[in-house]
């Protein structure tokens, strides 16, 4: 994993120290030896994550950290408080400045490497993420990650084996968040695929079950891979920890628990899901909007042109029919030229409508461009295919269509070209080809009629 890690730090001797160990694990270093310098750097190179001391003259670690999430250029980046003292007041403080973690001073190895790693390897998600959102400019990425927006309530599932801890965690976090808790691992595991929770708290004092089996199972589950586990652990266990990080789990606390500390870290999980999911349905939507048409909500040209080839693979691979339509309304630009372009769109609209009536689920349709639409049948042979066109020109022509803006309706026809996959040798290019030419033919024919391409 390569990442650029800024190490920000007062005392030189403390930012050598850092870096040998970075270096050595082949992390890019940068460093600062006080809170304007880092917040110059961060504001011109891209960075990972920063090491962030607290205690540094002129202004402090809270405070730069505070500025690096303020501000929308660099509120992504991770950054780790490197704290003198092991103070939880510090701690608490850290995490309501933003921070994402912190260590203690001297340093730790192990943690330091798997926190590092562990909060990279979030990033690359995340960056990934918004990358793809950008694209589509269309939300406001300000929007989604200014933290001072208002905190949704989070739903937080406890799996804890012990009654009195579960009432003394339930009894921190009920204010920040609805919690849910079960004793049993295994129905935590089905809960947490059920129901749609933001952070699972898992107390690691069972008497003969090893909690890291549930992290690594809600990390392997799809339906919960992306949420956000918080392992308590007993004082000392550093290599449960640092497995439980390398197994994913995204933070952990140490007994005895501190509630304000637990409250700031659940918050920051939270926090975090929140602006993922986000992210998550924002791509979602992106993609979306890349293969629909807008007009009519079908699929556009560019989602057939990549997808006619994994369908006609497919039915080749296994020996199966794939038929194809295209359609094309007849003497449209009459239509356009009587009533006006939006009457135009209207009918387009309802054509749409039309064939999404006609068609199966497993039929691909789509606007092909104009007046134009292609319709993919997969596992359907000529005759079928046929039989769904003559149905369709059938729906077009029995009912006129409404143009609202002359208040009046309109009698439509469509003419219908058919081809099918050829046992050898076939490409979407030919295929489309070949019911286009059949298209045409219908045309010629004295249109509102179906024709099918020579097999
Ligand atoms: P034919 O029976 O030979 O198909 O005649 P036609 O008039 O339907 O065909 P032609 O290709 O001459 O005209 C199609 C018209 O469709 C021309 C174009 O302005 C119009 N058109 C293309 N896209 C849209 C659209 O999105 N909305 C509207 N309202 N009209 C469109
Ligand atoms: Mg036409
Ligand atoms: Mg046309």
């Amino acid at each position: 994993m390569t990442a650029r890690i800024l190490v920000v730090d007062d005392v030189p001797a403390n930012v050598k120290l850092l870096e040998a160990r970075l270096l050595a694990e082949y992390f890019d270093v940068l460093t600062a030896g006080d809170g304007q310098s880092a917040l110059a750097i961060c504001e011109k190179t891209p960075v990972d994550l920063v090491l962030l001391d607290i205690m540094m003259p002129g202004m402090d670690g809270f405070e730069v950290c505070e500025r690096l999430k303020a501000n929308s250029r660099t509120a992504h980046i991770p950054v780790v408080m490197v704290t003198a003292l092991d103070q939880p007041s510090d701690r608490v403080r850290g995490l309501k400045a933003g921070a994402d973690d912190f260590l203690t001073k001297p340093v730790n190895d192990l943690q330091l490497m798997s926190r590092v790693k562990s909060l990279v390897r979030l990033k690359n998600v995340s960056d990934e993420l918004r990358l793809r959102a950008q694209t589509a400019h269309t939300i406001g990425l300000q929007d989604l990650e200014r933290p001072d927006r208002p905190d949704e309530p989070g739903h937080i599932l406890l799996v804890d084996a012990r009654a009195s801890s579960q009432e003394r965690l339930l009894r921190a976090l009920k204010p920040i968040a609805d919690v849910s808790v079960i004793s049993d691992p295994q129905a935590a595991l089905f809960e947490a695929a059920e129901s749609n929770f933001d952070l699972v708290i898992v107390n690691a004092n069972f008497d003969d079950y090893d909690p890291l089996r549930l992290c690594s199972q809600l990390r392997s589950l799809e339906r919960t891979r992306f949420i956000p586990i918080l392992l308590v652990t007993e004082q000392g266990r550093d290599e449960m920890v640092v497995r439980a990080l390398e197994l994913g789990v995204t933070d952990y606390v140490m007994r005895p628990v501190d509630p304000n500390e637990l409250v700031a870290r659940s918050l920051t999980q939270i926090r975090r899901k929140h602006c993922n999911d986000r992210l998550r349905a924002s791509v979602q939507q992106t993609i979306e909007l890349a293969i629909t048409d807008d007009l009519t909500g079908l699929h556009n040209r560019r989602y057939l042109d990549n997808h006619l080839k994994l369908l006609m693979d497919r039915a080749a691979a296994r020996g199966r029919p794939l038929s194809i339509c295209i359609t094309d309304i007849d003497r449209f630009k009459h239509i356009n030229d009587t009533y006006g372009h939006d009457a135009g769109d209207e009918v387009l609209r309802e054509f749409a409508n039309r064939v999404r009536a006609t068609v199966r689920g497993a039929d691909l349709a789509c606007r092909f461009g104009g007046e134009e639409f292609v319709i993919v049948m997969p596992d359907t042979t000529p005759e079928m295919a046929a039989i769904v066109a003559e149905r369709l020109r059938l729906m077009v022509e029995s009912r006129a269509f409404a143009i609202p803006q002359a208040d009046t309706v309109h009698s439509v026809t469509a003419s219908l070209g058919i081809s099918s996959l050829r046992a050898e040798g076939d490409t979407p290019e030919a295929l489309l080809k070949r019911a286009d030419m059949a298209l045409y033919q219908a045309k010629n024919n004295g249109r509102n009629r179906v024709v099918a391409a020579a097999a």
